[in-house]
């Protein structure tokens, strides 16, 4: 069975032999192949919408692993019991919605272990929820597959996890003192072995901060316009000084 690499990354993170559920799981494509591969025990395939649930329910008939995936409709985490996943992944939707997916269904995450987490974009909105949550980031990867840039984030409930967070986003001197916003934003465990990737996305965004600034410049509404274009340099220079500083101890 073929997968693209951004899921079979998120397979080879699932713990072997898990019960997990995968929330928004479209076609099925992860728990399908987590079974077949016999990396998982059973999965919960979970999906708010008619179209991707049927094919859900389609693709799990045709590999004849319907004994082992439950397909369910229902929104987010509303689709299993407390207690009856040890594992959630949730991929390639907004970093917002799977914060508020994981808050919402807050009760059902009884008995999870580990959050693995796909976010297609506000990826500090995550790393935000699991810090508040006191889950821990244990790792970190950014690749990039058919010209998109994606970012997983594994998370695990430890007993420790307040404590080892205060290290995690203590303010980094990588030359420069690296605030735990940014720490949000690219990620504790990411900024340690910065690949090309890695770069690739913070120079493009880099790049858009400057577009913005220079197009807030030539605004007419010139009060507005002069707050926020400071706003936008500094968060421009921050940026640019950390990608500076990264790019010396880059690995
Ligand atoms: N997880 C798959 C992946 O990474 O390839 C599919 C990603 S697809 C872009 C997002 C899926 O999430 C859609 O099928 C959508 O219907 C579903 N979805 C969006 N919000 C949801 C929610 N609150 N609960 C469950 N599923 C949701």
């Amino acid at each position: 069975m073929k997968i693209s690499t951004r899921l079979r990354e998120i397979a080879e993170r699932l713990p072997t032999g898990c019960k997990f559920a995968d929330i928004g799981s479209d076609h099925g494509l992860l728990p399908i192949y987590a079974i077949k591969q016999g990396i998982a025990l059973s999965a919960v395939a979970g999906e708010v919408n008619e179209g991707p649930l049927e094919a859900a329910r389609r693709g799990v008939l045709s590999h004849g692993v319907q004994d082992k995936i439950a397909v369910r409709k229902g929104d987010g985490l509303a689709v299993i019991e407390a207690g009856e996943v040890d594992t959630i992944t949730i991929s390639g939707m907004g970093g917002a919605l799977i914060a508020s997916i994981l808050a919402d269904g807050v009760t059902k995450l009884a008995g999870v272990k580990r959050l693995i987490l796909q976010p297609n974009m506000a990826e500090g909105a995550v790393r935000r929820w699991l810090l508040e949550q006191n889950w821990l980031i244990t790792d970190e990867i950014i690749l990039e597959e058919d010209g998109k840039i994606y970012e997983i984030i594994t998370a695990d409930r430890q007993e420790e996890a307040k404590q080892q967070n205060d290290v995690l986003y203590a303010k980094r001197s990588l030359g420069i003192e690296i605030p735990q916003e940014w720490l949000l934003e690219l990620g504790p465990l990411l900024i340690n072995k910065p690949n090309e990737v890695f770069f690739k996305k913070w120079n493009s965004e880099l790049s858009k901060l400057l577009r913005i600034y220079e197009s807030i410049l030539k605004s007419a509404e010139k009060e507005i316009s002069d707050s926020k274009a400071a706003q936008v340099k500094q968060k421009a220079n921050e940026l640019e000084a950390i990608l500076q500083c990264l790019q010396k101890v880059k690995p």
